[in-house]
């Protein structure tokens, strides 16, 4: 549990939850870590819950024996004007998981049952649980990169090595960037399809259609705006950037956009988890003991994850 912004995780002894209406109480089986989960320990996300049980990518097991997966949207309004037009990812009320609401790094959870969605058969519990926010932003990302045929991926942690294997079951063509002489990272990006890999700071051989920027670093932002063709489209994929630079506004010209994505819609997650299984997509994990979750942390800081870190209770 975070006590406070700043702080380690405490274990704590906590009593079973209790599902309220509509709710389904799940045993955790395991929890993906996010980077978002270091945002809101770092206090760079404004408003968590306190104390707060982190974790958004939860895969669980109800009372009565399924097997469920629940995502960073917990709970939407239903009403409000983002709600109705089909843009749930925005409403003015949502809850999120693991931020309004007590999340995953635990052994019980509870979840509303509307936001929950079945874990596709053939997948073990930890190798699922980094579909359910790495997987699902990250398709929600390359869904609004629009049908970029080149397209560049910064960073190379768990998102991207998710979206590597979808964009390349789409047909596209890929360019990883990676952190300067970061040489674990460019290989990782050469083995998931990646035609070319170097640094973030570096231009690709070619022009890109888009580029999604995983690293939550805002210089990324004119750098990959340097490396787009016209007319094409940079995704910020994170929830939280450090600033970005101002840039001279012909890197923007001839039709560039720039755009952020935000959350998920329950329409996400159901087309996303439907393809996983047809790419198939194949998870690389590391996991850790639930106990371990600081050090877990701490290494998705540095950058040493290869693909996503899971926890386990
Ligand atoms: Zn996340
Ligand atoms: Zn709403």
């Amino acid at each position: 549990m975070l006590p406070a912004p700043h702080q380690a995780l405490e274990p704590r002894d906590l009593p079973v939850p209790e599902a309220g209406p509509g709710q389904v109480l799940l045993r955790v089986l395991a929890c993906g870590v996010c980077r978002t989960d270091l945002h809101i320990v770092d206090a760079e996300l404004a408003r968590p819950k306190l104390p707060l049980v982190l974790g958004h990518q939860i895969v669980g097991e109800t009372e009565d024996g399924r097997r469920l997966g629940v995502p960073w949207l917990g709970w939407t309004c239903g009403r409000c004007r983002y709600c109705i037009s089909g843009r749930e990812n925005l409403c003015d009320f949502a809850r999120f998981t693991g931020y309004d609401l007590d999340g995953g790094y635990a052994e019980y959870a509870v979840a509303d049952e509307r936001f929950c969605f079945p874990i596709p058969e053939g997948y073990s519990d930890v190798d699922a649980a980094p579909l359910l926010c790495a997987g699902l932003i990250g398709y929600r990302s390359l869904r609004l990169a629009g049908d970029a045929e080149r397209l560049g991926l910064y960073g190379f942690g768990a998102s991207a090595h998710i979206v590597a294997q979808v964009a390349r079951h789409q047909g596209r063509r890929l360019f990883g960037f990676v952190r300067r002489g970061d040489e674990a990272a460019r290989a990782f990006a050469l083995e998931l399809g990646c035609e070319w890999a170097g640094a973030s700071d570096e231009l690709p051989p070619e022009e890109l259609d888009a580029a999604i920027l995983f690293a939550p670093a805002g210089e990324l932002v004119p750098a990959a705006l340097h490396a787009l063709a016209k007319g094409g489209t940079v995704v910020c994929a994170g929830i939280h950037m450090s600033d970005i630079p101002s840039f001279p506004y012909e890197l923007l010209w001839e039709e560039r956009v720039i755009r952020s994505v935000a959350n998920l819609t329950r329409v996400d997650g159901d087309e996303f988890l439907a393809l996983v299984p047809e790419v198939p997509v194949r998870t690389q994990v590391e996991v850790f003991p639930l106990e371990q979750a600081n050090d877990a942390l701490e290494r998705l800081r540095h950058g040493g994850i290869r693909g996503a870190a899971v926890l386990q209770p």
